[in-house]
């Protein structure tokens, strides 16, 4: 059987490779069999071929999100949205109303409040059971660090006064030592996701991961990198992979470890990781390596910082060195791509060394090993991993103004001005790699790309940007969401940058980033997302 043939003509290309002037190119099977002039493609296509004018579109590399939540993003796009809820009596208002509109729902879900809209900072459950009662309410942070939980869900989760703190998390408690209804970190990962994993089904797992891929493919992503991926999710992506063994985008996984009562039951969480590594392993879906949680959130002085917080306070890390080292060590012997979440600038340096140790260990070897977040790295560390090697994962999202006020009060400090300081990193020598750690931020690449081509706000533009310093030209944010993110995988044969023999995962926008004004990029359209050659979005039917 031939494969089938497309010519794609009247196009401005930007290939993320370097090369410019691109016009045309020929899709044959799932890769690109030419990417260059027009007379030339259309020579190369055969008779038979399908011609498509792009009538002067801009075409890209598809967008690799390099840090997401697959499952969670999907069933976050059901869940009542509070970020833009300024105040208590707002959300207590729309959590009402969800309940009143869901009589039937066994609970009531709400997602990204800002800790700016509860007095004081301190939410407490009797705040939810003032508007609903009879039934568990749940609502994610917008860092998806901690979640705020009515008296219902303290029931529901088995959660009591004699409930011990688990590692490194909190159960906040009132003065008479009630838990009063937030719980910070591992008394997250640990207690409420398990247990929601527990009580929802897997009709409603695949909803949501179908609500994922529609999402994103919509919105110009034809990759992702699953950041936190556990039993459930991984038995989710499988059933969702079709009879030819196909995703509707293409998926690598990291799995995530757990904080454990013993050193042996972490290193067999690592163990697994490697069986998984080798057994599931195909251009669609595959488990890349493992991922570590090493610290929390700068919101909730949870992150891992050299010097305490403004309020004299500081946290120690999930991981310290001496629990991370043997993880990290057998991680990089077993060849697993090592992820670890360092936002505290800390726990950023507890990872590089964990890294040098089990470099030391292990002697050489070929490593792609990456670092999350990094959102108060130090110049030090910045060297530190370029010299290593290690890809900087970060997400620009997560600098929007909007959501900075608090990040900026909890910090207090000179420490507020190195922020997200990404060209640094790439100045450095790091590979850069974005993306956008939804459904802790918002999904959209083309908003993620304005942050960071001008530090201004996507959620509301006219705030003044947040440290300009930091902001790059929009064609090298194009090239960190698209051929470092797949590089970040190790895709980078195939993935993420549109030249002869890749795979032909591109999209077609209704502008241009290059030459638009910066403000488009919020309202700009996605016209056409092909994955491996597939017309996976149109914004009109095609036939
Ligand atoms: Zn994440």
């Amino acid at each position: 059987m031939t494969p089938t043939e497309t010519v794609y003509t009247n196009a401005e290309i930007f290939t993320a490779d370097g090369t410019h002037g691109a016009e045309a190119f020929v899709v044959r099977g799932d890769r690109l069999a030419y990417v260059g002039d027009r007379g030339t493609a259309q020579r190369l296509a055969s008779g038979d071929a399908t011609a498509v004018d792009l009538g002067g579109r801009f075409v890209m590399p598809g967008f690799t999100d390099a840090h997401s939540h697959l499952v969670m993003m999907g069933e976050s796009l059901r869940k009542v949205d509070l970020i833009d809820a300024g105040d208590l009596a707002e959300i207590q208002r729309r959590m009402r109303a969800a309940a009143e509109q869901a009589p039937h729902a066994a609970r009531v879900l709400g997602r990204s409040w800002l800790p700016d809209a509860v007095p004081g900072g301190n939410p407490t459950r009797q705040m939810l059971d003032e508007v609903v009662a009879d039934r568990p309410v749940y609502l994610d942070a917008n860092d998806l660090h901690s979640v705020w939980v009515n008296t219902a869900a303290l029931e529901e989760l088995g959660i009591t006064r004699d409930t011990p703190d688990p590692h490194g998390g909190l159960i906040a408690r009132d003065e008479s030592g009630e838990p009063s209804g937030m719980l910070y970190e591992t008394a997250v990962t640990a207690i409420v996701w398990p247990k929601l994993v527990e009580l929802s089904s897997d009709t409603e797992r695949d909803a949501a991961l179908a609500a994922t891929f529609e999402h994103y493919l919509a919105s110009g992503v034809t990759g992702a990198i699953e950041m936190a991926c556990g039993e459930a999710e991984l038995a989710t992506l499988q059933r969702a992979v079709a009879d030819d063994g196909s995703l509707p985008i293409r998926v690598t996984a990291h799995w995530l470890i757990h904080r454990s009562d013993t050193p042996e039951q972490e290193l067999r969480q690592v163990q697994r990781a490697a069986e998984l590594a080798t057994s599931v392993c195909t251009p669609w879906l595959r488990v890349a390596g493992i991922k570590l949680i090493l610290d929390g959130v700068i919101d909730t002085c949870t992150a891992a910082m050299k010097e305490p917080y403004a309020n004299g306070e500081n946290a120690d890390p999930i991981w310290g060195r001496e629990a991370l080292f043997p993880v990290v060590a057998a991680a990089d012997a077993a060849d697993l791509q090592i992820a670890m979440h360092a936002i505290g600038d800390e726990a950023s340096a507890i990872a590089l060394d964990a890294l040098e140790h089990a470099f030391r260990e292990n002697g050489p070897r070929v490593r792609r090993h990456r670092m999350e977040h990094l959102e108060t790295i130090t110049v030090e560390s910045i060297q530190r991993m370029a010299s290593l090697g290690i890809v900087a994962s970060m997400q620009p999202v997560h600098s929007d103004p909007a959501v900075q006020e608090n990040w900026r009060a909890k910090l207090g400090d000179h420490r507020v001005d190195r922020g997200f300081p990404w060209p640094e990193l790439s100045a450095a020598g790091a590979a850069l790699a974005f993306g956008t750690d939804a459904p802790t931020a918002p999904y959209a690449p083309l908003p993620n790309m304005f942050i960071a081509a001008t530090r201004r706000s996507a959620l509301n533009p006219s705030l003044p940007a947040n440290l300009p310093k930091y902001a790059m030209p929009i064609a090298d944010a194009l090239r960190h969401a698209t051929a470092d993110a797949a590089w970040s995988a190790g895709c980078e044969r195939d993935l993420g940058r549109l030249s002869t023999g890749m795979l032909a995962d591109f999209v077609v926008l209704d502008g241009n980033p290059l030459t638009a004004e910066a403000d488009d990029l919020l309202t700009m359209g996605v016209h056409l997302t092909v994955v491996g050659g597939q017309t996976r979005y149109a914004v009109e039917p095609r036939d």
